[in-house]
């Protein structure tokens, strides 16, 4: 079964505990946090070794703000936590065939992942989606489908095919946030076990945000940290369904229009864990910022002007990140994430340097 009878979503609950000793003298890579994750053999994990970013002080957007660089995971984004857990469990289940949808991203780390683990994969994209992600998806072996017309079209066709073949989706799911929660066992670790004050993250179908909040409630309620960080989300404004929701410019999600945004990655109509993003928001007294295209155009343009290469979609966070350090001057602990690598997007990229 991948969703209830009623149509909604499963979560995975376990007990998590953090025996600091132990994982300090671990391989730095997310799986040195075994004991807070779903249990997995030793033979069916499917590692390529990944996590453990660096998280790299950005002092020129305030004193204390750090960036975990999400962008260097073997496929190029932090989907690869997610990847790696969720494919680890299809592989203890024994399951050797599975189809995903997505707009490029998790398709690739998906891909990628089950390349390594030998088990068959269809992933369907939309027609539309960008070169780079495609021939990525291509060449790691995976039956990669073009389905035409839009985002909704390609899960439709997904959900058909789920019927018969196991759905290895990274919004339904559960097991994928059981691997994206370990962005916030990493930040925890690298800031010397303290949680930081602010998290500004990206979010579309919410896979980082509810990730870094599941992270830190099990480090909450394992009594690592004495607090949860504020979650501030970060949606571009051409598509912030979420961010109208919550300042109540809408009252349901169908009546947000979206329009097309460079931020391809976060542009997410009608999220499936809508409810519980909103929840994670708000349980943290945090907020929404939304993004202009321009904004993120010039933040894409400063961040690679330091030597860092983004995707377009992640220069959304950063506008955000800069808009929030400006309202807020203060010497809170800020961590925001670099989510994908600009190799996939090069044509984009090209296209916007030419302005
Ligand atoms: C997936 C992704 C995000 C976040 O998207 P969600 O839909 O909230 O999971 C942000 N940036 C990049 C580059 C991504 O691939």
């Amino acid at each position: 079964m991948w969703c209830c009878d009623c149509g909604g979503y499963f979560d995975v609950v376990i007990d998590t505990k953090f025996p600091i000793d132990k994982i300090s003298k671990r391989p730095p890579n997310m799986w040195r946090y075994r004991e807070a994750l779903p249990q997995i053999e030793n033979k069916n994990i499917v590692s390529m070794g990944e996590g453990f970013t660096p998280l790299i002080k950005f002092d020129d957007l305030g004193k204390n703000v750090f960036i975990k660089q999400e962008h260097l995971f073997p496929s190029g984004s932090y989907k690869d936590r997610g990847a790696s857990m969720m494919i680890s469990k299809i592989k203890q289940l024994g399951i050797k065939k599975v189809v995903e949808d997505s707009s490029g991203n998790a398709g690739s780390a998906v891909a990628a992942y089950c390349a390594w683990a030998n088990i068959n994969c269809d992933i369907l994209v939309p027609e539309n989606t960008s070169k780079g992600k495609l021939v990525q998806i291509k060449s790691y072996g995976a039956n990669l489908r073009l389905i035409p017309g839009s985002r909704e079209k390609t899960s439709l066709a997904a959900f058909k095919e789920a019927e018969n073949t196991y759905y290895a989706s990274h919004s339904y799911n559960p097991y994928f946030l059981q691997g994206t929660k370990t962005f916030s066992y990493e930040v925890t670790e690298q800031l010397n076990w303290k949680a930081p004050d602010i998290l500004v993250l990206p979010v579309g179908n919410g896979t980082l945000l509810l990730g870094a909040y599941l992270g830190f409630n099990d480090l909450y309620s394992s009594g690592i940290i004495r607090k949860i960080p504020k979650i501030i989300a970060i949606q571009s404004k051409n598509c912030a369904p979420l961010a109208d929701l919550f300042n109540k410019k809408i009252l349901k999600i169908e009546d947000f229009k979206p329009q097309n945004t460079i931020a391809e990655g976060i542009a997410i109509a009608n999220p499936l864990r809508q409810q519980a993003i909103l929840a994670a928001v708000r349980n943290t007294a945090g907020m929404f910022i939304t993004v202009e295209e321009d904004e993120i155009i010039t933040s894409l343009k400063s961040t690679h002007k330091k030597g860092f290469f983004i995707e377009p979609t992640s220069a959304a966070t950063i506008a955000g990140l800069k808009k929030y350090m400006k309202l807020f001057q203060n010497n809170d602990m800020v961590i925001s994430a670099f989510t994908g690598s600009g190799l996939k997007a090069t044509a984009k990229i090209d296209s916007i340097f030419k302005e």
